[in-house]
């Protein structure tokens, strides 16, 4: 029997996690429900080119950050949602239990080890 409470624990902080290191970055753009990154302040109002390819790197390495975060998210939005359903922990090819130990690592897993994603 699976313990669904604990699951779901630890599937919220992972959540919060994700969250929280998301807002760090950027922030949720509500009319596409996507995360963006947003740029850095500027520290003066007369900003060399120096100081400006600095900011677009920093621009960019935010955003690159949020595209890896962001599917790891949705998974754990996906998997909280899911949880309340019967369904929840069984393999979506072969509809069999998924392992315990692999829920473990992965708790938004959707297939069992046999049928791993990707
Ligand atoms: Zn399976």
């Amino acid at each position: 029997m699976l313990d669904k409470k604990k699951i779901k624990e630890k599937l919220e902080k992972e959540r919060d996690i994700l969250l929280e290191e998301l807002r760090d970055m950027g922030k949720l753009n509500p009319q596409t429900g996507e995360w963006q990154a947003t740029p850095q302040e500027q520290d003066s109002p007369e900003s060399d080119q120096n100081d400006l390819a600095d900011r677009f790197e920093d621009f960019e390495a935010k955003s690159s950050m949020i595209k890896a975060l962001e599917p790891r998210l949705n998974n754990i939005l996906r998997a909280i949602k899911e949880l309340a359903r019967e369904s929840f922990g069984k393999c979506e090819i072969c509809k069999k239990d998924i392992e315990e130990d692999r829920l473990d690592v992965n708790p938004a897993a959707r297939t069992c080890k046999k049928h791993l994603e990707r």
